[in-house]
């Protein structure tokens, strides 16, 4: 038996449609609707999250069970669960696109753990109201991708939605994963994602759109006590807490733009749809990690022609976002001026934030703008690997006598090893040692803080598409070594070694490692 105890606030509390199924429909009046998941032929479990089944107080033993595999299927609905996808609307790529909704996300309901409530979502399990042409489906390739970045994405400390399973559904689904006329079958999967809340900016967006004030109000309210009951004071909830929780979203997202910022990632999709109101990294799609350092890549083909989404334009994009979640909110606030404040607030905390953290990959107690700029410059000038390079960097000191070699791997082309790249590179080494010596930083403390700050491993483009490469033909195994790995992003761990190399030249233009496309 699952022993989950289920306290679904979210539909007792809120208004549901008072329509049930996956009739295509526009919500008024509601921000939910009940739906059942469609069970799966064949459902087996692929992988299982120790970690997150145990914040669930599932045994591994548990998660083997046949009743686990037909529940985070969507086969079987346990007692307590009350599956429903919510409304929401968006920006897409800048466009404000209407309603969109959980298209194939169906929540099963919130579970009660000693350490507060979450929310368990299949993604994949089928149509719902919101799933407008699509198949409400997802295969292999993507769940698998998600499935494994959640959990790697939490193991480098950045806020994440978390993934419990990937289980197969033994169903053929149809995707044209180019988009360019040849629809094929692949296998079907289904993940079920966890976090304490999967409310997003277009949330609120959808709400403010109907001019559905008071439904506006009453969510509001909800995600506050619910999410940031802090944030609560004596005088319980008006302006002020709207405008706190305001400037609490942005905080978050500031936080976490620091983040991806710092390991490499690009979302790929930052449409307002996809920003976790938490400030979670959420709805992994078509993203990736820089592998040589170039701020304006984008793995999503897609964006191809504006790179809208592209790795430096992140947190402007963020901002973007915010200003949108702001427009939703003043109607409850009536006054702009506490909005802008925080809109401004968020760029200078996002900045002040973004030197700290640069600073740390340096392994320097404070931020030195022009050598910080120098290095940026280089990196992108020489194709040079930023994973590779920073960890690199960590073992260089005034003792080794050629500095440069410590980092020549980070390379991907040779010629920039030698001649007047190697010469800059050398030059901005010794311009480094000396900035250290004058913050006084010594090298242990350096190495510490730099092994710390810059991951090893990341779940590479091309090591997941490895992995979906074996699992789509029924091996597992690597999905178990990958997340091993992953576990522990900032160890040496020796014996992994192969999984931190650079992308391999086959990966370099290989659908899946360094372009995506949207289909899921
Ligand atoms: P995304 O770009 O993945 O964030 O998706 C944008 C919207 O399309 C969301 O409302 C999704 O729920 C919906 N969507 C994406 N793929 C599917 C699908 N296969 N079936 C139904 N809805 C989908
Ligand atoms: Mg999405």
């Amino acid at each position: 038996m699952l022993n989950l105890t289920f306290d679904n606030q979210f539909t007792n509390l809120l208004p549901g449609d008072s329509e049930t199924g996956a009739r295509q429909r526009q919500l008024s009046h509601a921000i939910f609707a009940r739906v059942a998941p469609k069970p799966a032929a064949q459902p087996h479990l692929m992988h299982c999250s120790r970690e997150v089944a145990e914040m669930l107080g599932l045994s591994e033993a548990q998660c083997q069970s046949d009743e686990f595999v037909q529940a985070f299927s969507g086969s079987r609905i346990l007692p307590g669960m009350d599956p429903h996808a919510t409304c929401y609307g968006g920006h897409q790529f800048g466009n404000w696109a209407g309603q969109l909704g959980d298209g194939r996300a169906i929540n099963l309901g919130e579970v009660t753990t000693p350490n507060g409530h979450l929310m368990l979502q299949l993604k994949g399990a089928g149509p719902t109201p919101f799933s407008r042409s699509a198949d409400g489906l997802a295969v292999l390739r993507s769940s698998l991708r998600e499935y494994l970045c959640s959990e790697a994405m939490h193991h480098l400390g950045i806020p994440t939605t978390r993934a419990l399973s990937l289980i197969g559904t033994g169903e053929e689904v149809i995707r044209d994963i180019l988009y360019d006329g040849h629809p094929a079958p692949e296998p079907g999967a289904v993940v079920c994602r966890v976090s304490s809340s999967f409310v997003r900016f277009g949330h609120f967006q959808m709400l403010a759109a109907r001019q559905e004030l008071d439904l506006l109000k009453v969510f509001t309210d909800f995600v506050i006590q619910r999410e940031f009951p802090q944030l609560i004071s004596n005088q319980g909830l008006g302006k002020d807490q709207y405008v706190e929780f305001f400037n609490a979203v942005c905080a978050r997202t500031a936080e976490l733009m620091v983040h991806w910022m710092r390991v490499g990632f690009v979302h790929g999709v930052m449409n307002t749809d996809n920003l976790s109101i938490l400030g979670e990294t959420i709805d992994y799609g078509p993203y990736g990690w820089l592998d040589n350092f170039d701020p304006e890549w984008t793995p999503n083909t897609t964006d191809a022609a504006n790179r809208r989404y592209r790795y430096s334009q992140q947190p402007a994009i963020a901002q973007w976002n915010l200003m949108q979640l702001a427009n939703a909110l003043l109607p409850l606030i009536e006054d702009p001026k506490p909005l802008e404040e925080a809109l401004t607030e968020f760029a200078n905390n996002y900045q002040q934030r973004w030197q700290t953290m640069m600073a740390a990959k340096l392994g320097l107690p404070s931020y030195e703008d022009k050598l910080m700029n120098r290095l940026l410059a280089l990196l992108s000038n020489y194709e040079i690997d930023m994973t590779l390079f920073f960890r690199g960097l960590a073992h260089i000191t005034s003792s080794v006598s050629d500095p440069f070699a410590q980092l020549a791997d980070a390379y991907y082309l040779p010629e920039h090893t030698q001649g007047r790249a190697r010469e800059d590179m050398e030059h901005w080494i010794q311009d480094y040692l000396d900035e250290a010596k004058r913050q006084n930083q010594d090298d242990a403390t350096r190495h510490q803080l730099m092994q710390s700050t810059n991951p090893k491993y990341l779940l590479r483009n091309y090591l997941a598409q490895v992995a979906i490469d074996d699992a789509e033909n029924g091996d597992y195994k690597k999905i178990d070594t990958l997340l091993n790995v992953l576990r522990r992003p900032y160890d040496e761990q020796p014996e992994y070694d192969e999984y931190a190399q650079k992308r391999p030249e086959w990966a370099r233009h290989r659908a899946g490692c360094s372009m995506l496309s949207c289909s899921s």
